[in-house]
């Protein structure tokens, strides 16, 4: 079977504190972006096998798909279950978009077809946390409010569709070395915040609206380090993005736009600059709760 395994960006992202267990409490708005990899899946007997061409993503049982395919082999208890996977990346490691925890979702979505399971979505999303904390978000996709440590995910609709612009500016951010650096001082009183707390339900969230507001606490921090990272922000804002960001705890760098037009001609901009980028749209999901 082939499917798409797409990419998430992070529509701001809190910290709101330290954990016990030495994660980081979380808000934020992840958006699934139809830009990702494809990966084609099929049922063997017995052994699992996982590969991967472009952006030296890990083979065998290093990749999260490996991973997530493993543990729900043994949430059912039945070794002779296996998987063939292959997987054609296309986003960036290290970029803050998500895309082994995607690949890692796509291989629980499909083998649980394939493999006759019928385990429901809450139980596969009790699966994904075991594999990493971006994985419960993809198990349904589309646009969600994310909370804890990544496992609370509350889907919800969107209006506003805007083009965004992707922009990877030629290095990756180590998500424990962004979570160990990170010096934030926690307030609960941000616009941000406030307008995430005010959206009713929440069922739905205003693109439009939301990403003037867009705050990412690791913006700070990284951009502290690669000077290029205001560079390129102050590219999207002149070419005239209703907001800028970044998504997770870096390096890609996002800019939202009302016409496609404009983000077309920033994406060219920053290209003649060097920067890789790419022009995408959000994802909606239809039937979020029952993917
Ligand atoms: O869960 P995942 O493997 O993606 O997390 C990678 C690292 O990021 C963790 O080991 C931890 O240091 C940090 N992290 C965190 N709080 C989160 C998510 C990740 O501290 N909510």
């Amino acid at each position: 079977m082939r499917v798409d395994s797409n990419a998430k960006i992070n529509l701001g992202l809190k910290v709101l504190g330290k954990r016990a267990d030495g994660f980081h409490d979380l808000l934020s708005v992840f958006q699934e972006v139809d830009f990702g990899d494809e990966m084609s899946i099929e049922a063997v007997d017995g052994t699992l096998d996982v590969t991967c061409r472009g952006q030296r993503a890990p083979d065998g049982r290093d990749n999260l798909a490996y991973r997530a395919a493993n543990e729900l082999r043994k949430a059912c208890k039945n070794n002779d279950l296996g998987a063939r996977i292959h997987i054609e990346k296309a986003i960036p490691l290290g970029g803050g978009l998500g895309g082994g925890s995607s690949n890692a979702a796509q291989a629980l979505l499909v083998l649980n077809s394939l493999w006759e399971l019928n385990f429901e979505s809450n139980r596969l999303r009790q699966i994904a946390e075991g594999v990493g904390s971006d994985v419960p978000f993809f198990v349904s996709g589309g646009t969600a409010v994310v909370t804890g440590r990544g496992e609370h995910v509350q889907p919800i609709d969107f209006s506003g569709n805007l083009a965004l612009v992707l922009v990877f500016p030629g290095f990756s951010v180590p998500t424990p070395w962004a979570f160990s650096n990170l010096n934030t001082t926690l307030t609960s009183e941000t616009p941000y915040i406030r307008f995430l707390n005010s959206v009713p339900g929440p069922v739905k969230v205003d693109l439009l609206e939301l990403f003037p507001l867009l705050e990412n606490d690791f913006l700070p921090l990284v951009s502290a380090r690669y000077p290029s990272i205001e560079r390129i922000l102050a590219v999207l804002r002149s070419e005239g993005a209703l907001g800028v960001t970044m998504s997770g705890t870096g390096a890609t760098l996002v800019g939202g736009f009302l016409h496609e037009a404009d983000a077309h001609s920033a994406a060219d901009d920053l290209q003649d600059q060097g920067y890789e980028t790419r022009v995408c749209r959000p994802v909606r999901r239809e039937r979020q709760q029952d993917r």
